[in-house]
């Protein structure tokens, strides 16, 4: 049975939305970068009705971390920004499917209209106008996002980086078992 056109649609913003929220959740710094944490706090929750969380000052980040006190900078958003999307092309597959292309370029269109930082999303419309997404291997779309992030660069006068070092700079995700490959996990963004 054909699959209805607007559920896959929806589908797709679903993933990117989850992927992106869970991006910008990371953009708050926790202070324990080192202590990977493994059990949520307990909180128990008294009489009055008050939240009252039973835990020591060093997991006390958690709770505070829906209300950093430093707002997120431009230049924090960007850097958060360039690093998700070339790590996204760093995993990249070298033969996507139709759908993964599709995604991609859903993704760099979505941005350019809801980048939260209006002066940006309008210069990377434009960009992006003339430069259409070029997403059909991971080498393309790779050398692609430089030469974005390049057009960027040149138009804040910040030095131009070299193309033919993104793979060097710019690796997958490291996961325990290779648990964040794209490729062969049912649960991944590329499914
Ligand atoms: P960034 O440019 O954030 O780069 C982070 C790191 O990526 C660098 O340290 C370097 O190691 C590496 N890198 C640099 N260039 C490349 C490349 N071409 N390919 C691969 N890796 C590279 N800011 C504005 O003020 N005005 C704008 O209009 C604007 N538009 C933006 C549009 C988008 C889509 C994004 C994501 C960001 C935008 N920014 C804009 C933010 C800006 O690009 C920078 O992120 C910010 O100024 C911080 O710069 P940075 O020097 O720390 O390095």
């Amino acid at each position: 049975m054909a699959e209805n056109p607007l559920q896959a649609l929806f589908q797709t913003f679903t993933k990117i939305s989850n992927t992106v929220q869970t991006h910008l959740s990371n953009l708050v710094p926790q202070p324990h970068p080192t202590s990977p944490i493994t059990k949520a706090p307990s909180i128990s929750i008294s009489s009055s009705s008050q939240v009252t969380p039973s835990h020591n000052d060093s997991t006390q980040h958690l709770i505070n971390k829906g209300k950093s006190s430093a707002p997120v900078t431009k230049e924090g958003l960007g850097r958060a920004t360039w690093t998700f999307l070339h790590t996204l092309a760093a995993q990249y597959p070298d033969n996507p499917t139709r759908q993964q292309k599709k995604d991609v370029k859903e993704l760099m269109s979505i941005l350019s209209r809801m980048y939260p930082c209006k002066e940006c999303a309008d210069h990377f419309q434009e960009i992006l106008r003339s430069n259409p997404v070029q997403a059909g291997s991971h080498a393309e779309f790779s050398q692609w996002l430089c030469h974005v992030h390049n057009t960027v660069n040149r138009s804040l006068n910040k030095v131009i980086f070299p193309c033919e070092r993104v793979d060097a700079r710019w690796g997958k995700l490291e996961c325990e078992q290779r648990a964040c490959d794209v490729l062969g996990s049912s649960t991944s963004f590329w499914k």
